[in-house]
Order: C-alpha cells, then structure tokens, then sequence
C-alpha cells in the first residue's frame, strides 16, 4: 500500500509506565504527520500478554491526551494482539519461499557447540530441512554476503554487513511471531512510510530491512530519536530516574511547557528562543533537523520552563490550573496551556490523573479566598503542586507545625517580638501596608531589621519560612484568625522559656 501520502505511527508496548522518551516520540511523529498532512496512527504493541495490563493502555492514551494528541485526531488504537493471524500468516509464506527455516536448536545445545551464545545463531538447521513441531522456532535465512545500508534521515547511512546478522527468530514454537517481525508486519499493512522510533531499535533495523525485502517491499524512511541521558550521561532508566510522564502530570507540569520542553530533547526552534508556541514548533520541525547526539532530560530546566509557562497564564487559567490540588477529586485539565503557547487540541474534557488530596477539609476550602491570593502564589511557583504548601496556612485551623522551621525562628528576642506584634495589630488598620510599618516600628524597637522580624511573625502564622508576601497574607487571613496564632505561639514559647 503505498499512496505517496505520509503515514507515521506510535507503537508503544503498554508494560507499565509510559516513559517521557515515548511521549517525545509520540510527539515527533505527530508533528511529521502534521507536517505533511499525513495520518498518524497509534498502534497498542501488547503482543506481549504477560506484560500487558488494559489500564496502561488507558494511560497512554489519556496521556497522549494531554499532550494534545487526542482520540480522533488519529487513526487507531490497533492493537497488535489482534493482528496474529498476519503475523503467522506472513511468517508462514517466509517459510514457504525458503526465506525461513525450523531451527529446534535449544540454548544450551547451541551454547555447547559456540561455547558462547552471545556470539548468536550458528546456522546449524539451515539446511536440516525441518519442519514446525514442538520446540521448533522459526528462523530468518540472513544473507551471507553483503551489506544491509539503513537509510536514516537522523543518523545518515549506517551500515551492517549481512554476515554479522545472525539467523534471528521471527516466530516462537508456539507458532506466535517476535517483536522483529509483527512490527514489520504491522508497518507493512498500515502503509507506515516513515518509522520514527527511538535509537535504541537501531540494532533491530538491519533485521528488519531484511525482513520488509523479504516481504518484498521497500523499507520505510528510518528515524532514529536520539537516547535521553540523565546528568550523569547515563541512560534514562525507570529505576534510576523520574521517567514516568504521569509522575510530572501528577506533580504540577503544564500540558504546554511538557510539550515544548520534549520537543527539545533532539531538536531546536529555529532562533534564539527556546520556549515557543506550539504552532512555531509545527510549523518548523523537520526530523532531518533532529540531532543524533543523546539528549540530556534536564529536570532543572524543565521546572523553569514550566514556571515561566505557569506565569504566563491568565491570573483565571492559573487558578483552574491549579484545582485538582486545591480541591479533592478535581481532574487535572489537559486545558492548561499557556495562551500564548496553546497547542494542538485544547485538550479534551476526561483526562484525569491523580493527585494527593489537599491536607484541609474540603468545607474548609474556599475558592473566593484562593482566588485573592492567586496572583501572589502565580509567580512563586513553578509546579503547580507547590501551591499546597503555600496557601494551606489559610485553609488548615491551625498554622502547620513544622519543627524545624520554629527551631530557626522561634528564639531570642522572638517571644517579646510576637507579644509586641500581636498587641500591635489589635488596634491598626487591617491593611498589608500598615501591618508592615507596624512590624516595622516593633523590630527597630529589638534592633532587628524587617527581614528578621518578620520571620518569626510568618512561621507563626503560616507554619512556613518561606512563602507567599507576609503582609497581605496576614491581611487575607484576617485580623482574629492573626491575632489568635500569633498568642498561640507567644504561649508556646513562654511555656517553653518558664516551664510549670
Ligand atoms: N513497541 C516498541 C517499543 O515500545 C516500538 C517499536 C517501534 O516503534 O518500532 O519499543
């Protein structure tokens, strides 16, 4: 099947967690479909029934979601399972043709005659003229001469002797097919013109060209997406490091800032910007432009890009954005693109995921409240998780308790300060500037500066030593709900000075 048009698929085996180098690949080829008005289809590999689980599948789908990727706008699922009766069939006619052969060689038989298995397939059933029984798998004849040259627009023309590629497996004894072969299969029957993958199948292509030209078609154009490495350089790993792409949805991580920051991972906007609108990053990827070198995931740099996404939200888009954290059960939007980097989709209603329930009562919450102190907290954080932390003084009855933060602050001239202060603001003005000057007036009284005296004032009253502007926190709280903390803590420090 070959219409001129471009096909291009995403062919994720759903094992587990759905891994950001995936989402990147998933994202290259949507962006090459896109590019060339082509389909892009999303093909489940869950041949692998051990390993499959249907909700993986639910989350890969829900996280292409999010990522503007979303049901309709594609072809598929396919699922791979249910594609076998092709596979066998086409493993049947390599047969048939003298392309394949039964091999009943087990493992330790072939290590006993190699003294090394690693070295691969000695060939010894080539010519033994088997045929299926039990314990027989399915072997490629490889050609002994030549060269297998892959095309790649990422890596150029590597090249494979064919007397380095062992006779491999392409069907099971139990006549099921391997990865090597379905895959073609698949990407022979779809049309795939393009195969966008990540470099670790690179070994795989030699085989696999073999096989398109025994299935007598041309291979598709290669493209081999650089591996993402860790700090250290090594390999991500879903052991080692924070690979899952729910793990960062989960914690705070824009639709929109994933997104661009993926693109990175091998590629660059034309110019000197690197956070740029979706629609730049469609209109300008080209996959001859992505870089083979291996692409450093660096989690730093993701944060300040979701911060500056964050930031550039409308003060509205930012507390919608923040909901599921606020208030318990609410779906994570895929919506919470910035506007100015707003993408394909505009996200679909029904993409959830899960994140921690919030630490106050839901009756204690209030969204008029939260929506006062938006535009403060808007710049101060740069996951959205990191709202809890910052506004759940205003919400919980109590100011949190945090140990540590009292031993820094609470001593010295801390209880005649708060004593001070709370006398203070009995009597003035409810208002931000005037609860400055006040504390202002009380710190020069003890020679301290603002800075110093008003940390025992916020960790007081917000549990916290760092967090939103003390002063117009102080003010949204109230004067009772201030004035009540603070002589909490001017009794708790007293008592502990003059124990009874
Ligand atoms: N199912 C394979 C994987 O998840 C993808 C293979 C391919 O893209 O060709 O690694």
């Amino acid at each position: 099947m070959s219409t001129g048009r471009v096909r291009v698929r995403f062919a994720p085996s759903p094992t587990g967690i759905f891994h950001v180098g995936g989402a990147r690949s998933a994202l290259f080829n949507w962006l090459v479909a896109k590019g060339a008005g082509g389909d892009f289809v999303l093909r489940v590999e869950d041949t692998d029934a051990s390993r499959n689980r249907p909700e993986w599948t639910e989350g890969i789908i829900s996280a292409l979601d999010w990522l503007g990727i979303s049901p309709g706008g594609y072809e598929g699922p396919v699922f791979q399972s249910e594609r076998a009766g092709r596979h066998a069939e086409a493993a049947a006619g390599l047969f048939a043709a003298g392309r394949a052969y039964y091999c009943g060689c087990t493992r330790d038989e072939l290590a006993a005659r190699t003294g090394n298995a690693q070295h691969g397939y000695d060939g010894f059933c080539r010519e033994r003229g088997l045929g299926p029984g039990p314990g027989r798998a399915l072997r490629f004849r490889t050609p002994d001469k030549g060269t297998t040259v892959v095309l790649d627009v990422i890596r150029g023309t590597p090249e494979f002797p064919n007397d380095t590629i062992e006779d491999f497996v392409i069907a099971r004894a139990d006549g099921s097919a391997v990865f090597l072969l379905a895959n073609v299969v698949d990407d022979l029957d779809m049309g795939i013109t393009h195969v966008v993958r990540g470099e670790e199948h690179l070994s795989n292509t030699p085989k696999q060209q073999l096989l398109w030209a025994a299935l007598g078609t041309p291979p598709p154009v290669w493209a081999h997406v650089p591996v993402i490495v860790n700090e250290k350089r090594q390999k991500l790993s879903k052991r080692r490091d924070k690979v899952a792409l729910e793990s960062y949805r989960a914690e705070g991580y824009l639709a929109a800032a994933m997104r661009n920051y993926l693109m990175l991972l091998g590629w660059a906007p034309p110019g000197d910007e690197e956070i740029v609108p979706f629609a730049t990053i469609e209109a300008s990827f080209r996959l001859e432009d992505v870089k083979p070198s291996p692409a450093f995931f660096d989690e730093k740099k993701l944060r300040a890009f979701n911060g500056e996404y964050i930031r550039a939200l409308s003060v509205d888009g930012f507390v919608a954005a923040c909901e599921p954290w606020l208030v318990p059960a609410a779906d994570v939007p895929a919506a919470v693109d910035a506007p100015a980097a707003a993408g394909p989709g505009d996200g679909a209603a029904g993409v959830t995921t899960t994140v921690p329930a919030p630490p106050w009562s839901p009756e204690r919450f209030s969204a008029e409240v939260f929506a006062t102190v938006a535009p403060l907290a808007q710049s101060r954080v740069a996951v959205l998780s990191e709202i809890v932390p910052m506004v759940d003084f205003l919400f919980l009855p109590e100011a949190p308790t945090d140990e540590a933060a009292r031993a820094k602050t609470m001593k010295g001239p801390a209880l005649d300060l708060l004593t001070e202060a709370a006398e203070a603001y009995e009597k003035v003005a409810w208002d931000h500037d005037v609860l400055r000057e006040t504390l202002i007036e009380v710190g020069e009284r003890h020679g301290l500066k603002l800075g110093k005296a008003q940390a025992p004032v916020r960790v007081a009253v917000t549990g916290r030593t760092v967090g939103l502007p003390l002063f117009e926190s102080l003010e949204i709280l109230g004067r009772e709900e201030t004035l009540r903390r603070l002589r909490a803590a001017v009794e708790r420090l007293g008592t502990a000075a003059n124990p009874a």
